[in-house]
This record gives C-alpha cells, sequence and structure tokens, in this order.
C-alpha cells in the first residue's frame, strides 16, 4: 500500500510545510505512532484486515458515476462522479477511521480520542470504536454540542462519551487543544484519531495513506470506463484528506490537472470566509506550518462556510507544497454557488450532495461548458447531503437560499 509520494521526508516536512511544531512531551508520543505506522503500512496482515472492514463495514468499492443528464446540461466536458457518498455514514471519513483504529490496536491502545467540529468525524470515530470494541471519547467544541445535538446523540448511541470543550471560542480549535492535553495525560493507553490531513507529522502522512484508496479505485475505475485518466480531477478542501486521497494517485500524470475548492463564504470580498490556501499566508498552528487565515493579532482568525465540515483556517501541509510547487491549482466556491450546485445534482441526477462537496461541484459546473465534450473531469463527491437538507429547509424557508430557477 505505498503512495506515488516520496514526501514528507523524515522530519514530516512537505518543502517548508508540515513538520512537528508541539511541546516537548508530544514529541516521543508521535514519534512512536510514525514508528508503529512505518512498521504496518506495507504489512499484508494489516492491509488484508483494512481492506476488509472497507469491503464488509463500509461497503467498498463506491463506483464513479457518469452525470449523463448534467453533463448534456451544461453542454461540455463530461461529468463523472467519485460516490464517496455511498460509504456508510455517508462520507469518506470511515477510510481514515477504520485505517486509524486497526494501527490503534496493533499498537495495543484501549482508548480512542477526537476532536469533531461539525461532529462527522467524531460520528465515524464512535462507529469504528463500537465495531471494534474500544472505549471512545469526542472531544467537540461547547459551541458546536449546542448546535449539532443529533450527532453528539449518535455518537453517545455508538458508545462514546462527548466532552464539551468549554475554553476560547469553544469550537473546533479548543476541542483539539483539549484531545491533545488528554493524549498526553495518558498516551500509554490511548490513540488520538485524527480527521483530516492536518497536525503534526506523521499525522498528513497517515491519513493520506488511508484516503488514498478514493484515488486508487478512481484511476482504475476511469480507465475501465473511458479507457484514459480524466483531465481535471477537483474535489473540496477543508483540512484537505478526500481532495489529497483523490490527487495522491494522480500527482504523477502531468495531463491530470489537480483542483482543490476552497469556501469563499459570502465572498471573500466580506471576509466572512475559509479560503486557507486563497487567502492566507504561512502560519503554524496545531503543530504544523501550512497556508492559515490569521486575525490582527497573528492568531488563528474566525472562519466562515455554509458547511460545516469546511471552516478551518488552516489546511493540510500538502496542499500547500502543492500549491507552491504548482502541481495543483486552489480555487474557491461561495456559499451561493455551492447551494445552487446542491440543488442542480439533486434534480438533474437524483443525488443529495453533501455541501462540503458542493463545493467541489459548483466550481466543476463552471469549468464544463468552457470545455470540449471530448474532456473528463472527475469530481470527488465526498459526501451525502442528508445531513444538510434540514439546514436547507429553515433557509429556503426564510429566504436565505433561493433555490435555482431549474426547481421552482
Ligand atoms: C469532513 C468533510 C469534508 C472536509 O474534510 P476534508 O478533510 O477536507 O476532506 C468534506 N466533505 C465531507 C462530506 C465531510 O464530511
Amino acid at each position: 500500500m505505498t503512495t506515488s509520494a516520496t514526501l514528507p521526508n523524515a522530519d514530516g516536512f512537505f518543502g517548508e510545510f508540515g513538520g512537528q511544531y508541539v511541546p516537548e512531551p508530544l514529541k516521543p508520543i508521535l514519534n512512536e505512532l510514525a514508528a508503529a505506522f512505518e512498521k504496518y503500512r506495507n504489512d499484508p496482515e494489516f492491509i488484508r484486515e483494512y481492506n476488509y472492514y472497507l469491503k464488509q463495514f463500509s461497503g467498498r468499492e463506491t463506483p464513479v458515476y457518469l452525470c449523463a443528464n448534467l453533463t448534456e446540461k451544461l453542454g461540455g466536458a463530461k461529468i463523472y462522479l467519485k460516490r464517496e457518498d455511498l460509504n456508510h455514514l455517508g462520507a469518506h471519513k470511515v477510510n481514515n477511521t477504520i485505517g486509524q483504529i486497526l494501527l490503534a490496536k496493533r499498537m495495543g491502545k484501549k482508548k480512542i480520542i477526537a476532536e469533531t467540529g461539525a461532529g462527522q468525524h467524531g460520528v465515524a470515530t464512535a462507529a469504528t470504536a463500537a465495531l471494534m470494541g474500544m472505549e471512545c471519547t469526542i472531544y467537540m467544541g461547547a459551541v458546536d454540542v449546542e448546535r449539532q445535538k443529533l450527532n453528539v446523540f449518535r455518537m453517545q448511541m455508538m458508545g462514546a462519551t462527548v466532552v464539551a470543550a468549554q475554553s476560547g471560542q469553544r469550537t473546533l480549535k479548543e476541542a483539539v487543544d483539549e484531545a491533545l492535553a488528554a493524549w498526553v495525560q495518558d498516551a500509554e493507553n490511548t490513540f488520538y484519531l485524527l480527521g483530516s490531513a492536518v497536525g503534526p507529522h506523521p499525522y498528513p502522512a497517515i491519513v493520506r495513506e488511508f484516503q488514498s484508496v478514493v484515488g486508487r479505485e478512481a484511476r482504475r475505475q476511469m480507465l475501465e470506463s473511458e479507457g484514459r485518466l480524466p483531465d481535471y480531477c477537483i474535489a473540496c478542501v477543508g483540512g484537505g484528506s478526500n481532495a489529497i486521497g483523490l490527487f495522491t494517485e494522480f500527482v504523477g500524470d502531468a495531463g491530470v490537472k489537480l483542483v482543490g475548492v476552497e469556501p469563499a463564504g459570502r465572498g471573500l470580498e466580506y471576509g466572512q470566509h475559509a479560503a486557507s490556501l486563497c487567502l492566507g499566508g504561512p502560519g503554524v498552528m496545531h503543530g504544523f506550518n501550512s497556508y492559515m487565515l490569521k486575525d490582527d493579532q497573528g492568531e488563528p482568525a474566525e472562519v466562515y462556510s455554509i458547511s460545516a465540515g469546511l471552516d478551518y483556517p488552516s489546511v493540510g501541509p500538502e496542499h500547500a507544497y502543492l500549491k507552491d510547487a504548482g502541481r495543483a491549482q486552489y480555487v474557491y466556491a461561495s456559499d451561493k454557488e455551492a447551494t445552487d450546485a446542491f440543488f442542480m445534482l439533486s434534480r438533474m441526477e437524483g443525488i443529495i450532495p453533501a455541501l462540503e462537496s458542493s463545493h467541489a461541484l459548483a466550481h466543476a459546473m463552471k469549468l464544463a461548458p468552457t470545455l470540449s465534450k471530448d474532456d473528463i473531469i472527475l469530481v470527488n463527491l465526498s459526501g451525502r447531503g442528508d445531513k444538510d437538507v434540514a439546514q436547507i429547509e429553515a433557509m429556503v424557508a426564510d429566504g436565505s437560499v433561493v433555490p435555482p430557477c431549474i426547481i421552482r
């Protein structure tokens, strides 16, 4: 299970990005994790077990699907979706939680801890911990606990304890801080299961490894259905795990353009967005160096997106590297463009996309009409939108979202 990339280097750097900017007590714990990962990533029995749960628990493989109706309507490039929405729990996150929890078992750990923002990673972690019979504690900002009551209840149903982080802004950043502190307290027995391609080394490499199944399948499936690779691979970027999972297997194919789509929120000019790569500058938070959005004091900025899974003020370090190397391009889509795409895919194809994935779709819908009918766009549909339907319904009711005319 090796990927094409030769990075990060031994110190966890992708060029100048990544690394391990953590307090001294965390370093031996991270190094123990890095050693275990190196030991098991190519171990046939580990890979067999990982593939078993991907298939039997999550229902992999997921198909690539040609959007014939949408393609015809837009009148340009063919649009394919990689259907990560069809995973158990409705998104790509389970690919990573299965891999990391198997690693935790190999390391002899008894307890799983994890951070969560909107709750999607918390739910995937709680489900996998229930499957593997592991004790599970999820750290969640107190504000998010209030906003995401249903996900809190889901986690509790599957046996997890949810701890509300009460410090600072009481959102994702504080949840990560408290989870890291709890980890240092009992590293002997505890495994920290991180949810995106962020954090100190070795997490970006671990998460990439376990998400690269997305790109590996998609590459083979495109060759099967079209006899060639796509011209574009497009994915939304929050922390960057679904995007890196797709990109990694195409990075060596010079003819395939890689495009990451960040949330422009209400519009970049209003300052309410989370476009870390498009508008941020170099900065360290949560133990790694990357592109980061900062406030006047140089602290992580408060960020915003209509989709709770994308509002993070930094981004996975490998994306920062791919941007500076010119190998991937990073663009943005606004709330309005994302909700238009959300309605459009639902109406044209009978598939309700997650609001996160709708950002990737929005860019594909802009791009397709500018290309020829021979061109192919592959969009990573990172998750399904059932979780977002109540929010969109309320926004339509109060007039803050207006469905595009096709569905009125
Ligand atoms: C969490 C989530 C994302 C954002 O996370 P990445 O690490 O950037 O992939 C995107 N889509 C869905 C459906 C999610 O649940």
